[in-house]
């Protein structure tokens, strides 16, 4: 296959204990409202024959109180009704034990721990303890806040109880700063989770990291792109009328466009012309690493020169002047070469604080690490 190709690939995506042709998709309201909302939901979702899984969430947990707190246990019932009628499996969010019993006393097919759960050690264990014994499927999403520990110490909780299917789910990440996201995507944190537990996919939830519909394809794509095993896309038949999360959601007409307009690409090939090329690249891209680290080693050799200098004549090590210098001149020259304001900002603020380091070291003669 030439590179300049695009084609879609059947990608056969082992999920949950099924064997799917992925990726496997998740849609269904944010929130179970009415029955008629859920039914002609699902049946609308269930006629456009991509989807696997049924979501709606029964129990809502909600920032603030007096905002739509779910329809609650009833809306269990209208999800078996889902599946007697659409086939569709069917998930929900569980928060509590008491959640777990009924959830499974009405035969859901698979829960999912949401973010405000996932980030209590506490909650994870209790429900943890409570599926002991029970090997239903499990979706754990991120915590809200940015600690990759805490969302593999749920997953951890569950493996430890005997639940073997686990997927986890990007959902994003929340911060006090304003950004084009309603939770930043912050791509590093899954995919180091990915090499952390290969063993464990990962499912994107666009709906909750855009916070609007603008965003939903692109970070889906995205999401295929970095080889995620599926999505969670909150979708409702009339999404402007939802009492819960209204700007975010899809119809399912549009549901099904967003499906038809994602690019599957494939995450191995066996094709000749391409591996060599990868391999060409890749060695390059060797050597430049290499060059990289080498010219970093001597950077940091000039830092404890400097460092030696400035213990001589009793001067700082921080000169905020210099380091604004440094920002700016860089920031400057990494656009001209495409490299985004951002990434030059991070990537110097790590060499600097390991240039400090080193300086630290020259001026403490080694006592501080
Ligand atoms: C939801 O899926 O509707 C939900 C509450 O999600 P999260 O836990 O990701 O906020
Ligand atoms: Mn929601």
């Amino acid at each position: 296959m030439s590179m300049s190709q695009t084609i879609t690939q059947p990608k056969t995506v082992s999920i949950l204990g099924m064997e799917i042709t992925g990726p496997l998709i998740i849609a269904g309201p944010c929130s179970a409202e009415t029955e008629e909302q859920v039914l002609s939901t699902a049946k609308q979702i269930a006629s456009l024959r991509k989807a696997h899984i049924f979501r709606a969430g029964i129990w809502k947990p909600r920032t603030r109180p007096g905002s739509f707190e779910g329809a609650g246990s009833v809306g269990l019932e209208w999800l078996k009704k889902v599946k007697a009628e659409t086939g569709l499996l069917t998930t929900v969010e569980i928060a509590n034990v008491k959640h777990v019993s009924e959830a499974l006393i009405y035969g859901v097919d698979v829960l999912w721990i949401g973010a405000r759960t996932t980030v209590n050690p506490f909650s994870m264990q209790e429900i943890a303890e409570s599926l002991q014994g029970v090997n239903i499927p499990v979706l754990v999403k991120n915590p809200i806040n940015a600690d990759l520990d805490l969302w593999i110490g749920a997953i951890e909780r569950l493996q430890k109880a005997g639940i073997t299917k686990l997927a986890a789910v990007h959902r994003g990440f929340s911060s006090y700063d304003k950004s084009q996201y309603r939770n930043k995507p912050m791509w590093e944190i899954p995919i180091e989770l990915k090499r952390r537990m290969p063993n464990i996919p990962i499912i994107c939830d666009p709906s909750h990291i855009s916070g609007n519909k603008d965003l939903l394809l692109s970070i889906s794509q995205t999401a295929m792109d970095l080889d995620y095993q599926g999505l969670m896309i909150e979708t409702h038949c009339n999404p402007s009328s939802a009492l819960s999360d209204a700007k975010q959601q899809i119809t399912p007409a549009e549901l099904g466009k967003l499906l038809s307009q994602i690019i599957i690409r494939t995450s191995s090939t066996e094709d000749k012309i391409f591996l060599s090329t990868l391999e060409d690249l890749r060695d390059k891209i060797d050597e430049l690493d290499n060059n990289l680290i080498t010219m970093l080693g001597t950077r940091m050799e000039m830092a404890r020169a400097i460092g030696a200098c400035k213990k001589q004549n009793g001067v700082t090590i921080l000169q905020n002047s210099r380091w604004n210098e440094i920002v700016q001149e860089r920031t400057k020259q990494g656009m001209k070469k495409q490299l985004t304001a951002d990434f030059m900002m991070k990537l110097f603020e790590i060499i600097h604080q390991e240039s400090i380091h080193h300086q630290k070291q020259v001026m403490q003669d080694g006592k501080e690490k």
